[in-house]
């Protein structure tokens, strides 16, 4: 697509939103970016402030051949929410929320952060399945599938979508649902950010309040004994329990004691949703075959849970991030997470195995984009820290735990845990549904316009 001198004073003039550009006040900030490793340097960005401006800016970067990328909550790994030199989309403007407590529903813009959605939720004591971080946005997460402390109770998130508005590469308008549109609407259940503009979500909400969560951590030498332990624990314990294991530097401010503070030790996150006077009696057993050496595991509002890790992980660290699906934990895999999982190079890098079994696994892997309903985890390795010196001690330490630990995954990985890794991994992470995708990318994009992102080529 050929790029033509623009002139972007309609698109200033005709929007309800703010046209930000090279020189403007506000353009630093406005392409900053989550992850403080990327650096782009986007000719416009257009902060739309409703439908009618998101099919104006997507008409106007088509006709004029510029490169565009969508912005929702700009938390993705390799900040495929922003473009060097093209048209950034961003919704962050478009983040109303609407709950219908009857109906047990809630209808969310496509700006929307997962603070704003469970803000609006708990209010009602319901929760929408999402992910660990309240600051990251609705629209990666959920275009890409969707994991978090309510997964084995709740599915993920895309099995809790209901119905999505989405502006398209032509600058039409569709719903898609079970109903209309049910390809696309397949599509966009685990095939990320190709396919539109999704400027409005509506998801099913659960009855969900108070949960009983919070960490356990133990010191490494027990390390062997509660990866065993959890292997085992997680693959069939009831669905209303939750844990994602780590391997942590515990950080040196409250509510950590002082005597563990800057150690590095593994851990289980739990959160349980069953009912509350049953907690104990549920936890108890772990407490006293493995007694952690912390364990901060009690009575927590859900916005709680969900905003406990926000203060850990500011926006602007450097994060380099490595992922697999995993079946199985074996022996020789253990061995080899604790070897690299006992040599964080930083206070803020670490590895999660989010469990992705329960629900999740009741869903067909055919009957949404997102494949791996056989995988018992996700894993994921973050390099992560403030100083960009630290950069090559990051991304070389999670290389190295990475290239020890794929042999032993499921081939591929999750895509919103994925930097930018080529086709061959889009396509690993999409296994057999990957020609269905490109077939309905060609109906919906087949100029492949909305390429910033993993992306799916028109068939
Ligand atoms: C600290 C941190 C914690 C995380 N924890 C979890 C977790 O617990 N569970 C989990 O599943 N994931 C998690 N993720 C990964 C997260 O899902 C992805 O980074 C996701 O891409 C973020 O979405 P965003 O809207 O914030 O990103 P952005 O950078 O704004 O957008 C990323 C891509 O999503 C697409 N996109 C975004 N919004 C829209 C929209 N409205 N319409 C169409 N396309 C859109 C675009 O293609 C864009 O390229 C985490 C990420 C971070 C940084």
């Amino acid at each position: 697509m050929a790029v033509r001198a623009f002139d972007s004073g309609t698109l200033q003039a005709n929007l309800r939103g703010e046209l930000i550009q090279p020189g403007d006040p506000g353009y630093d900030a406005a392409r900053k970016v989550y992850n403080g490793m990327i650096d782009k340097r986007p000719a416009l960005i257009a902060r739309c402030a409703d439908v009618a401006d998101v099919i104006m800016a997507v008409n106007f970067g088509r006709e004029n051949g510029l490169l565009v990328s969508i912005r929702g909550g700009g938390h993705n790994a390799g900040g495929l929410g922003i473009c060097d030199g093209g048209l950034v989309i961003d919704l962050s403007r478009i983040h109303y929320t609407h709950v219908d407590p009857q109906a047990g529903t809630v209808r969310v813009g496509g700006g929307c952060t997962w603070a704003d959605v469970d803000h609006a939720t708990h209010a009602f004591g319901l929760a929408v399945p999402c992910g660990f971080i309240s600051t990251t946005g609705v629209g990666g997460l959920t275009l890409g599938g969707g994991m978090g402390h309510l997964t084995r109770q709740c599915g993920l998130t895309i099995d809790n979508l209901l119905s999505a508005d989405v502006v398209l590469a032509d600058g039409s308008y569709v719903t898609a649902n079970a109903q209309q549109h049910a390809d696309l609407f397949w599509a966009v259940r685990g095939g990320g950010g190709n396919f539109g503009v999704v400027t409005s979500f509506e998801f099913k909400a659960h009855p969900i309040h108070t949960v009983y969560s919070g960490p356990m951590f133990w010191e490494l030498d027990k390390a062997p004994a509660v990866m065993s332990w959890y292997r085992e624990f997680i693959a069939q314990a009831p669905e209303n329990i939750t844990g994602f294991f780590a391997f942590l530097v515990v950080p040196p401010a409250p509510p950590f004691p002082e005597y563990l503070h800057k150690k590095n030790m593994c851990g289980i996150v739990w959160c349980y949703t069953g009912p509350l006077k049953q907690a104990e009696a549920t936890f108890n057993p772990t407490r006293r075959n493995l007694p952690p050496a912390l364990d901060l595991v009690g009575p927590l509002p859900h916005p709680a849970l969900q905003t406990m890790f926000d203060p850990l992980y500011p926006p602007g660290l450097q994060w380099y991030w490595k992922a697999d699906f995993v079946n199985e934990l074996s022996d020789e895999a253990i061995r080899l997470h604790i070897k690299h999982g006992s040599q964080l190079p930083t206070m803020h890098s670490t590895m999660h195995l989010y469990p992705i079994n329960g629900a999740a696994h009741r869903v067909g892997k055919h009957e949404t984009a997102w494949s791996y309903r056989d995988a018992t985890w996700a894993e994921v390795i973050v390099g992560v820290d403030p100083d960009p010196a630290n950069k090559r001690r990051i991304i070389e330490w999670a290389r190295s735990y990475w290239n020890d630990l794929h042999p032993y995954s499921a081939g591929g990985a999750y895509v919103n845990f994925m930097m930018d890794e080529g086709e061959a991994r889009v396509k690993a992470s999409y296994r057999d549904n990957y020609e269905r995708l490109a077939a309905i990318k060609r109906t919906y994009d087949p100029k492949n316009f909305f390429r910033v992102n993993q992306n799916i080529q028109p068939a």
